[in-house]
């Protein structure tokens, strides 16, 4: 099985290495090919005004500077471009990607477009900021992602779907267990805006986000995550509001 493992907190991030060490249990076919520079928050987002540099660091390990998307199509495109790879696994996320992180989330969008090249592909990523801890345990994602990835391996795919795994924040050990789940909602607004000034009284704005815990359904990748269990939602590509749109079909079908 080849391995194509990509990430978007960028080619150094620990993660990263997490998520080499992960596909290098599960093969010895492993390539990496990563952003240079963090692009958390790029989403699905393509480099088409700018050229891509393309950088290689040893025989299976290629730094591109562009986004987690100009990645999969470089790895798949070019860098595999002879034998394409039989799975994408992107992360290890430093930080969870849940509920509305999914359409922001770069690690994310790089299993959206190896789905879209039709790869089956992972997203992972290690929740991590609960109960005061500052540190991402990734020997957690560690410990449990090389059986899950086998065992979703073994089941037969839908079309155009992929898989957004999260690990809670959690040793091994006390890990609740593994769950299947949807794409949750937060009940609080989680943006923050912290307006400073520069050197010359010109006011400038970093976006950040708060972590707090809301009260999910338990069925949520929240839900899971809040309570230490990996976390397992299949997402699909297609966007498509099925109910919304058989009601418009309906009413619009009348004139
Ligand atoms: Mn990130």
């Amino acid at each position: 099985m080849r391995i194509l493992v990509t990430n978007d907190d960028g080619i150094d991030a620990p993660g990263l290495h997490a998520l080499r060490e992960i596909a290098g249990t599960l093969s010895d076919n492993v390539w990496v090919v990563a952003p240079e520079t963090n692009q958390s928050g790029a989403g699905h987002s393509l480099s088409l005004r700018e050229p891509l540099r393309m950088r290689q660091l040893d025989d299976r390990a290629y730094a591109v500077r562009g986004t987690p998307t100009d990645c999969v199509i470089m790895g798949v495109r070019r860098v595999l471009f002879e034998t394409p790879p039989d799975l994408i696994l992107s992360g290890v996320n430093m930080g969870q990607n849940i509920a509305e992180d999914v359409t922001y989330s770069g690690t994310i969008a790089a299993a959206f477009e190896g789905t879209h090249v039709g790869i089956r592909s992972i997203a992972l990523s290690q929740a991590y900021g609960f109960n005061g801890n500052r540190r991402a345990r990734w020997e957690t994602a560690i410990a449990k992602a090389p059986s899950l990835i086998q065992r979703l391996l073994a089941e037969d795919w839908h079309p155009n779907v992929l898989m957004n795994v999260n690990f809670p924040d959690r040793a091994p050990d006390d890990v609740a267990g593994t769950l299947i789940t949807r794409q949750g909602k937060r009940d609080e607004n989680l943006l923050a805006i912290d307006e400073r000034r520069d050197t010359w009284g010109t006011p400038y704005y970093w976006l950040g986000f708060e972590r707090k815990l809301s009260n999910p359904p338990n069925d949520t990748d929240l839900w899971a995550i809040y309570n230490g269990y990996v976390s397992v939602t299949p997402l699909s590509l297609n966007l498509t509001a099925t109910a919304m749109h058989a009601h418009l079909t309906e009413k619009f079908a009348k004139g």
